[in-house]
């Protein structure tokens, strides 16, 4: 089917307490492994553009491997910017065909946040594309980030409603104890703070570096309002493992082919185990969505095993 706008699938995430995985599209392997878990287990999916694959494939590129995944699938797929750096690049992204974007103010001043968060949003809704914006700072764990650096770069309660109101963002990256680019699952998010986040702004909220996390904790934020889980780096570690894998056993193979096939379904099988952690496995009836039937907890956290 057609590319979908986030904000139906987020709303419904939202409402129904699940998450809906957004996982980044690096390549054409990566692109259909997550795309064919999404289709095998009836979940919307939403296939991400970071600023690495930007420099990488290019945005054209990325956008038109992510749309013919999208028209060959029968489920919901959103194509979504990742990090969006300023103005300029969202309308090069909706001119692309992205059917959601995102503006990350978070290194700018507060008000600085606010008014190009604005700008963007006030754009993007005249086209009926949504908008994520980024409160508090998610930290680079490349940058040797210590624990004092990660309490004090988390979202302020006190400062989401405002920051919502004024920007009319659609969905809001929340920094809640994650680090971008964790190479292990070892942090714990602060549920209190993503509950008194979602109670005030109401709005579906996000969690970047999910990586890095510990299972338990993602599924206990998801009861709490988290409705976009962002998937990158453990996605990269299964492409290169299977790919290392693959090699090894056929160091004599010519055909790149063989070897990244081992890859593609390296990939798909972790975005499958994400898919039904969050939730939104069987998510997708038709062309609408159910409610888990399951007590939601429990089904999910059934998956960890
Ligand atoms: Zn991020």
């Amino acid at each position: 089917m057609p590319l979908v706008s986030s904000q139906e699938i987020l709303r419904a995430a939202y409402e129904g307490h699940f998450a809906v995985g957004a996982f980044n599209a690096n390549n054409m392997e990566q692109i259909q492994g997550i795309v064919d878990a999404a289709v095998e287990e009836r979940a919307p999916v939403i296939l991400q553009v970071s600023q690495g694959a930007i420099r990488y494939a290019g945005l054209e590129f990325a956008a038109a491997m992510v749309r013919t995944a999208a028209d060959e699938a029968d489920v919901p797929v959103v194509l979504h910017l990742d990090h969006g750096t300023d103005f300029d690049q969202n309308i090069r992204c909706l001119r692309a065909g992205f059917t959601s974007l995102m503006y990350d103010g978070s290194k700018a001043p507060y008000e600085e946040n606010i008014r190009v968060t604005a700008q963007v949003a006030h754009m993007a809704h005249v086209c009926g594309i949504p908008v994520e914006a980024e409160l508090g700072k998610v930290l680079q764990s490349t940058d040797g980030v210590t624990e004092e650096q990660v309490q004090a770069a988390m979202t302020d309660p006190g400062q989401a409603l405002d920051f919502v109101q004024r920007t009319c963002c659609d969905s809001l990256a929340v920094a809640v104890g994650s680090v971008h680019a964790m190479k292990e699952a070892q942090a714990e998010l602060d549920i209190e703070r993503i509950k008194q986040i979602s109670e005030t702004v109401n709005i579906p909220l996000v969690l970047h570096g999910s990586s890095g996390v510990k299972e338990e904790s993602e599924v206990e934020a998801i009861q709490y309002g988290i409705s976009k889980i962002n998937v990158a780096t453990m996605l990269n570690q299964a492409f290169v493992k299977g790919l290392c894998q693959a090699i090894d056993e056929d160091p004599d193979n010519v055909d790149p082919r063989k070897w990244l096939t081992v890859s593609r379904d390296a990939v798909k099988e972790v975005a499958r185990h994400k898919i039904r952690l969050f939730g939104s496995a069987g998510t997708v009836k038709g062309n609408g969505f159910a409610s888990p039937s399951k007590s939601f907890r429990s089904a999910n956290l059934g998956a960890i095993e």
